[in-house]
């Protein structure tokens, strides 16, 4: 992760290398108060294009031919050459062996060589990452050789290296103490860093598979990229991932960069829904994708020089993009984006903090050299809070829509239900009007035949669970034909519905029904009504039609009636007993026709 800053380093300086005449005394003593010293300074160098010196011939060469370094550690950018470095090395108190490490793993080759005053060779060890680890003295993540240094006996220390990347060169020797308890440290802290990414990881996973959401994928995608992408800048992937495959790393940093960039784009666009969101934005998001798509592809042919600037450009481009389309979709209303900005902002203020540092605005202090440390673990950990929140107001929101979806459903039922009601209503009172209708006499307005049956059928029946008398009235206009012929059918309705009326105003009790039996002929039903009180209901009958002047067009007519009455107390609820009775009003009808119409005759039954 160090190594981090120094690959922007590179970048931001191609190829700057701090040179300065050879001044200092390059004698390095060493002691075990200063178990740790960073070579940086005390180093001498010698470029080697030519690939052809060999340690031997680069020892004899005069002093003069090497260049004093100053400054941090060397950088000479991307360059194809081979360097040359050196210094002299003297151990004062005791005779432990050093560690010499080198702190920027994707270097291909490096040779190591310990030469006593003698020229005689003490050490003669090759590293680099396109050399199999299991070569390796010392199995670490940094090439690491071990020094035997002879107490008060200067000896030269010459280091070869050649990559086709940026050439940076920070090397530490640690006393063998040092070595051992910083090391293990180190491992640990790494251990816990990865082991954060690892968690991050899998709790996304499994939050993807119960709500099942694009932008958790993608943030999957982008932490195993960006994961894959520290491992093999640290040299942890080449120690445990591919040790038999040396030169895997190489293409391995800018393929994890470019699909770590690829990721972020994609996860940004599903995350912040630029598609719908802001759709021009999101054209330009979806170049630069497709860019990084090919660019990720050609990581795996293209020279590895070009690959890495390319890629490292777009490590710094990305999150300046991100961060503006994050701020635009946060400005236009989106809450869901909140803490997405916030993990970019983050991170970019990791990034600025980092570059003030490397430009001295800033000093040095933990929080500057580990900013895009810091700055990056904690956008990983807001990103993971941001899926969350961003799941957390979809909800509420859907819950929401659906609340007031339901609730309208529920105003429409209820209107319905009230229409309905009304028209249920309604209908009832259409219905009684028809089935009223059904059991009324068009022409007259009295009940019909049908329900004279029904009627009479009923009441017989209460008669007999009663033991009380019903008694039955029939009707008959004397003489209607003749009405008719006279005076023409219209004139005969108008008499019948005249006739009707009048009988109706005599049915005065609520049982009491009037009906039109046949054509001209009536049937009243009395029910509970002794023979008696029918004989006098008939004879007011009688009595009021002989009286009643019905007008007609131009005249005035008279008309009388005939009644038969029959009356009983049924004995059984048998229908014989009520067609019998019917039968001997009828017959008592008859006869009061045969004796001159116009009078009332009872039955003899
Ligand atoms: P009677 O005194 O013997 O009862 O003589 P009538 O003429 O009243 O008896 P009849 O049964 O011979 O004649 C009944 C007439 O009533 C026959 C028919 O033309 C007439 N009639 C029946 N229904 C209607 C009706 O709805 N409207 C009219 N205008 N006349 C009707
Ligand atoms: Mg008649
Ligand atoms: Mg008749």
């Amino acid at each position: 992760m160090r190594l981090l800053r120094m690959l922007l380093c590179c970048w931001m300086s191609f190829g700057a290398v701090t040179v300065a005449a050879a001044e200092s005394d390059p004698l390095l003593l060493l002691d075990e108060k200063n178990p740790r010293v960073e070579l940086d300074s005390h180093l001498e160098f010698l470029a080697d294009p030519s690939f052809v010196a060999d340690v031997h011939a680069i020892s004899r060469l005069p002093d003069q031919r090497f260049s004093r370094h100053s400054g941090g550690a060397p950088n000479f950018g991307f360059t194809e050459q081979r360097y040359w470095f050196r210094t002299q090395l003297l151990q004062v108190t005791s005779d432990e062996n050093w560690f010499l490490e080198f702190g920027y793993p994707p270097l291909d080759n490096i040779d190591v060589f310990l030469l006593d005053q003698h020229g005689e060779m003490l050490v003669a060890e090759h590293g680099g990452d396109r050399r199999p680890f299991d070569q390796r003295m010392i199995k670490s993540r940094h090439f690491t050789v071990e020094l035997p240094l002879p107490l008060g006996e200067p000896v030269w220390l010459y280091v070869a290296v050649q990559t086709e990347g940026s050439l940076q060169m920070p090397a530490v020797l640690s006393s063998a103490h040092h070595y051992v308890s910083t090391s293990r440290t180190e491992y640990y802290l790494l251990g816990l860093y990865y082991g954060a990414l690892l968690s991050m990881l899998l709790y996304t996973l499994l939050t993807y598979l119960s709500v099942r959401d694009a932008s958790h994928l993608y943030y999957i995608a982008y932490i195993a990229a960006y994961a894959l992408f520290q491992l093999t800048l640290n040299g942890l992937s080449f120690e445990y991932l591919w040790p038999q495959y040396p030169g895997w790393s190489n293409r391995m940093l800018p393929l994890s960069i470019t699909v770590a960039t690829l990721t972020l784009i994609l996860l940004t666009r599903s995350f912040l829904q630029t598609r719908t969101l802001a759709p021009r934005i999101d054209r330009l998001l979806l170049l630069v994708q497709r860019l990084y798509v090919a660019l990720a592809l050609a990581c795996l042919f293209m020279p590895y020089d070009w690959a890495i600037r390319l890629s490292t450009a777009s490590v710094v481009i990305s999150p300046l993009v991100v961060f503006a389309v994050a701020v635009r979709i946060f400005w236009a209303g989106y809450r869901q984006s909140r803490f997405f900005l916030l993990a970019f902002t983050v991170l970019l203020l990791g990034m600025v903090l980092y570059a003030l540092k490397t430009f001295h605005v800033l000093p040095g202090t933990y929080i500057t050299e580990y900013a895009l440390q810091i700055g990056s673990a904690l956008q990983m950990i807001l990103l993971v809070v941001a899926l969350a929140d961003r799941m957390r107001l979809l909800k509420q929101e859907n819950l929401r829509i659906e609340q007031e979806a339901r609730a309208l459903l529920e105003q429409r039922v209820l209107e319905r239900t009230e229409e309905l009601n009304s028209a249920l209503l309604e209908l009832g009172d259409k219905n009684r009007q028809l089935s009223e209708l059904s059991t009324i006499d068009g022409l007259t307005g009295v009940y019909n035949r049908a329900h004279q049956e029904e009627v009479l059928a009923t009441e017989w029946a209460r008669a007999c669970r009663q033991k009380g008398p019903l008694s039955v009235l029939m009707v008959d206009i004397d003489h209607f034909k003749r009405i008719n012929d006279n005076h023409g059918h219209q004139s005969g309705d108008a008499v019948l519905k005249t006739v009707a009326t009048l009988i109706k105003g005599f049915a005065k009790r609520k049982a009491d029904v009037v009906c039109r039996y046949g054509g001209e002929e009536f049937m009243v039903i009395l029910p509970d009504t002794t023979l008696e009180g029918a004989q006098l209901v008939a004879e007011s009958i009688r009595q009021a039609l002989a009286e009643l002047d019905i007008p007609l067009v131009g005249e005035v007519i008279k008309v009388t009636a005939s009644i038969g009455l029959a009356s009983a107390i049924p004995g059984s609820p048998a229908r014989d007993e009520l067609v019998a009775l019917v039968g001997a009003a009828d017959a008592a009808l008859y006869r009061a026709k045969q004796e001159g119409r116009n009078r009332v005759c009872l039955s003899s039954a």
